[in-house]
């Protein structure tokens, strides 16, 4: 490499959370000469720090861990993480009779383990665009990544061979939402509430919308945290509905299940999707529900009446105004609209992997869909793409719709993980043939 030219490397990964966290391992246990890059926007490692409540328990075993599922000798393991933070530690987790660790527990066990990939990681750098580099005898050769540095401003290039984009979901801010001072998605709560709410004995009033396990949160979060609040919630549905993760429907989450879905017709696969949604995404958990509801039962019968529940309520309209707040709501049973005034619209609205995927813009001629919305994703989580593009791109996160519901979560990550490695491995050894 002459200076001022890019560096070259074998692997480089958009975004360093859990998903290429759990490739780094992979790469480091195969014991391969592959040399990996992650770039990451954040300064450093924190999963979902806005929603980080205490408390918070996580959805899967900690047995879901970065590694177990497939290695479960590894130096990665959150026993072992437990096993290193001191005397005791074990021990007591182990007395604790529990399989759900907290989410701040978790996240200071994906910290240490990401510590010790450090030097494989540039924090503060957020990937801008991708672009094709052509070969000299024809067709791509290789990636050009432009990112900037967070802290600096300035913008630097990255060549590579292979691409791992895992960059999370993007919060979905309803049509009609304005975000601002006062209207923000759940994804940055634990920053809004420190910056605008410090007094935390004021009557505040906050207005929740959506109804899955992340308006849960918030709500159990701000309950606690701001005793005389108003909260009112605004679900599209009837009610809240409970996560199944029973033993049967959490088969679907069962290292061999990607293999049988990948393999349907998508007409199938879609409809398992639609059947089994609430196993995945839009469930809250069993235990959480009757906290909930048990707080509103005891606020109603002290004859305080601070908390509400809109049902068949949808957000149409949300701005900041003046201090507050004002969301507008449009009432599927009554064909009425409303508008609610508050401190402060909190939109636990879930999260989306848009595709095309934007930084891709300049490859995607290059990369095949098999509809307008989704690229066609091979079993081994590459795009596929046309025969004299050499580069691959690997998709963590955005194949739901051909891998199942373990895509956008944690549970089969350290499988997804090395099967990318192997995949990378492969298609390495074959070129230099
Ligand atoms: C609050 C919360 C709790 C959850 N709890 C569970 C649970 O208990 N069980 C479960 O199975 N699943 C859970 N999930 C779902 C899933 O586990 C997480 O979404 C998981 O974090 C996905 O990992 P990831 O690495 O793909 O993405 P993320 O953790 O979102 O990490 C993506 C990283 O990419 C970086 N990035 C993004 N764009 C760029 C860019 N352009 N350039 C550089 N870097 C970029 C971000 O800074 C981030 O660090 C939870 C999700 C949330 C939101």
């Amino acid at each position: 490499m002459l200076p001022g030219e890019p560096e070259i490397h074998d692997i480089v990964g958009i975004g360093f959370g859990p998903s290429n966290l759990a490739v780094a391992i992979a790469l480091e246990e195969c014991d391969q000469p592959l040399d990996a890059v992650f770039l990451d926007r954040k300064p450093g490692f924190a999963w979902h720090p806005g929603l980080m409540f205490p408390g918070a328990e996580m959805q899967v075993s900690f047995t879901k861990d970065l590694i177990t599922m497939r290695n479960p000798r590894s130096r990665y393991t959150f026993l072992n993480y437990l096993s290193e933070q001191g005397p005791g530690r074990l021990g007591k987790f182990i007395n604790l009779r529990t399989f759900y660790p907290t989410r701040v527990e978790f996240n200071d066990y994906y910290a240490w383990a990401a510590a010790q990939f450090d030097k494989q990681v540039r924090w503060n750098t957020e990937v801008l665009d991708v672009t094709p580099v052509p070969a000299e005898c024809g067709g791509t050769e290789l990636l050009r990544l432009v990112s900037r540095d967070r802290s600096t401003g300035e913008t630097s290039a990255i060549l590579t061979r292979n691409l791992l984009i895992a960059p999370g979901g993007t919060p979905h801010v309803p049509d009609g939402a304005e975000l601002g001072e006062r209207v923000f998605h759940a994804s940055e709560t634990r920053e809004r509430l420190a910056r605008t709410f410090d007094d935390r004995s004021a009557p505040h009033h906050f207005n929740i919308v959506g109804s899955g396990q992340t308006s849960a949160d918030v709500f159990m979060h701000v309950r606690r945290t701001y005793p005389n609040a108003r909260i009112t919630t605004n679900i599209r549905g009837f009610a809240m509905r409970p996560e199944d993760d029973t033993h049967f429907v959490n088969e679907l989450f069962l290292p061999e299940f990607p293999d049988w879905f990948h393999r349907q017709d998508s007409e199938f696969r879609q409809k398992i999707i639609d059947d089994y949604g609430l196993a995945a995404h839009t469930g809250v958990s069993y235990d959480v529900i009757p906290q909930i509801y048990r707080e509103y039962y005891e606020d109603q019968s002290a004859g305080i009446d601070s908390l509400a529940l809109h049902r068949f309520t949808e957000l149409v309209g949300a701005r900041s105004d003046d201090g507050g707040a004002v969301a507008t709501y449009f009432h599927l049973d009554s064909g009425e609209t409303s508008q609610v005034e508050s401190d402060a619209v909190v939109l636990a609205t879930g999260y989306r992997y848009p595709m095309p995927i934007p930084a891709l813009a300049a490859v995607d001629e290059h990369l095949r869909m098999e509809t307008p919305q989704r690229y066609a994703i091979r079993r081994d989580y590459a795009i596929e793409s046309a025969e004299d593009f050499m580069p691959r791109i690997y998709l963590q996160g955005y194949a739901e719709a051909t891998h199942g519901f373990s895509e956008v979560l944690l549970s089969l990550m350290p499988l997804r993980a090395a099967e990318i490695v192997q995949s990378i491995t492969e298609n390495a050894s074959v070129e230099s043939r």
